[in-house]
């Protein structure tokens, strides 16, 4: 294995976090073919390190690993397993600083957005470590004479967690967290492009007390390693977060062994702004709403529908707060936008941006200079889009905005329910009655009313329509981690 970069092991208070190996039935492992992988920095292109590709045999050794550690975990008391999640949840804390610098060399986001992360995955840990108490069965009345009637909850068994880049550690806590309080052991296929910050989280996993065998992380090659996954009988519970796309090969793969699935899947935003609304007020949340992470949020605004009365306004507004953005490496001081997380983000997002110019869109850029460096992309913003561009069609995962004006709350409703995805949605209005309807008329998973911020450890998180299955967070997210047993006691 190569050495450790000094590049990022120099930048750590505690240089044990920095992994370059798997880690299997606790044990850091290589990958025994000697094949490895790159992490590249996205804002330098430096390597940071090096990841090994584990092969086929060595991933059935993880699940071999999560069924031998899976009685011992199951047996423990609820409040015995919340205890070694609070004491995973203290080692986040503890490191913070370390883990919001991992994040930021292989990510790219704003150290600052690194930090609002630990705190945001770290909630999840302390959020599910009690909510693991009350996994409550019920009794229920009696169809039959002499009987009694109930059930209980039991863990689903062995989970397999599939993790995206964008959030390197909140979409692993959020599910790890409610899996382990469950009772149920854990294999996590980070991203490729961010597994330092996963390799960090076991680490602290096992200074914690969470035995070998309960918390694996293998990595190799994305479709081989999934496919091992997906075809395991002995992995009962499968959840992702990722692309609609990956989601639903996932689907298919693991039909042969009808795993029970979270799909946590793409997005494209609709922000409807009423003309009740001070455009500047809304500009700006939308501007907070749609360049998070570079606008590689799944939750980014991507369609912004302002009503025709405060459009003009609202433009001058939003492109002053757009070009207030400072773009930049996410370990400087200031930086408001870190890089796209590759070039071939960066392709996309032009074309995009191509595609809605020749079909007659206006583009606004940024006031800022351009930012040197192959993944950087400046804010923009499209105005006068149509239904038929890729800016609305599509979710871009980038910092391209579209707006487009309506007449009527009705046209707004539909305008916004014209995708396959329905994640998140926002609404921007001081009238309640206003409010409500549009509100019951969306065809999303998550409504935020006069509010960028939305997420958080108690929000059963999901969405409907392709954008996935299932809800994460809150007292619903541990739900995915668990089975009903129901019972009848006859001859009572
Ligand atoms: P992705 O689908 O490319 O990758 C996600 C994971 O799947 C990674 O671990 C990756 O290595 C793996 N993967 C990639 N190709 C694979 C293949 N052929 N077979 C098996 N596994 C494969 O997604 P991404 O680019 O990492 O993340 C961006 C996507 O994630 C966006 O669509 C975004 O909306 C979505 N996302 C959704 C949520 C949510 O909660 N709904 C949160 C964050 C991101």
């Amino acid at each position: 294995m190569t050495a450790l970069s000094t590049t990022l092991s120099d930048r750590l208070q505690d240089p044990r976090l920095f992994r370059q190996y798997a880690y299997i039935n606790g044990k850091w492992t290589h990958g025994e073919g000697g094949r490895e992988e790159a992490v590249t920095d996205p804002a330098t292109g430096e390597v940071l390190g090096h990841i090994p590709v584990l092969e086929d045999a060595q991933i059935t050794a993880a699940v071999d690993a999560a069924e031998a550690a899976a009685a011992g975990w199951r047996a423990l008391r609820a409040d015995e397993r919340s205890e070694i999640l609070q004491k995973w949840y203290a080692q986040l804390h503890e490191h913070s600083e370390d883990l919001a610098t991992i994040m930021t060399l292989e990510q790219g986001k704003s150290l600052d957005d690194s930090r609002g992360e630990v705190q945001y995955g770290a909630s999840f840990i302390r959020w599910f470590a009690e909510e693991g108490k009350r996994t409550y069965g019920e009794t229920i009345p009696s169809h039959m004479p002499n009987a009694a009637l109930g059930s209980i909850k039991e863990p689903v068994g062995i989970a397999a967690l599939i993790t995206p880049w964008n959030f390197p550690l909140a979409m692993i806590t959020r599910k790890a967290a409610a899996a382990l309080a469950a009772g149920c052991p854990v294999i996590n296929k980070p991203s490729n492009e961010t597994p330092f910050t996963a390799l960090a989280l076991a680490e602290l996993a096992e200074r914690a007390g969470i035995p070998a065998g309960v918390y694996n992380v293998v990595l190799g090659e994305p479709a081989a390693v999934s496919k091992v996954l997906c075809a395991e009988p002995r992995i009962r519970a499968l959840s992702f977060t990722g692309s609609t796309r990956v989601g639903e090969l996932l689907m298919e793969q693991s039909a042969g062994t009808v795993k029970k699935l979270s799909m946590e899947l793409g997005g494209n935003a609709p922000f409807i702004v009423g003309p009740d609304m001070d455009p500047t007020e809304a500009a700006q949340a939308a501007v907070a709403a749609k360049y998070q992470t570079s606008g590689q949020d799944c939750l980014a605004a991507n369609r912004i529908l302002v009503h025709e009365s405060i459009h003009d306004a609202f433009i001058e507004a939003f492109k002053d707060s757009m070009s207030a953005l400072k773009v930049g490496n996410g370990l400087e001081d200031g930086t408001d936008l870190g890089p796209l997380i590759h070039d071939k983000a960066v392709e996309k997002a032009q074309s995009i941006v191509d595609d809605a110019v020749q079909k007659g869109a206006t583009l606004h850029e940024s006031t800022q200079p351009p930012v040197a460096g192959d993944n950087f992309f400046m804010p923009v913003l499209l105005t006068g889009i149509t239904r038929e561009m890729k800016v609305w069609r599509e979710e871009n995962f980038a910092p391209v905005a579209g707006v487009l004006p309506y007449a009527t709350d009705e046209e707004a409703i539909e305008l916004a329910n014209d995708t396959e995805y329905g994640l998140a949605s926002y609404v921007y209005s001081n009238d309640m009655r206003r409010i409500w309807k549009i509100m019951r008329g969306l065809e999303f998973g998550l409504v935020s009313v006069n509010s960028v911020k939305m997420t958080g450890a108690p929000v059963p998180f999901g969405g409907v329509k392709e954008s996935g299955l299932g809800r994460e967070g809150g007292s619903t997210g541990i739900e995915e981690y668990l089975e009903t047993k129901f019972f009848c006691l006859g001859g009572m």
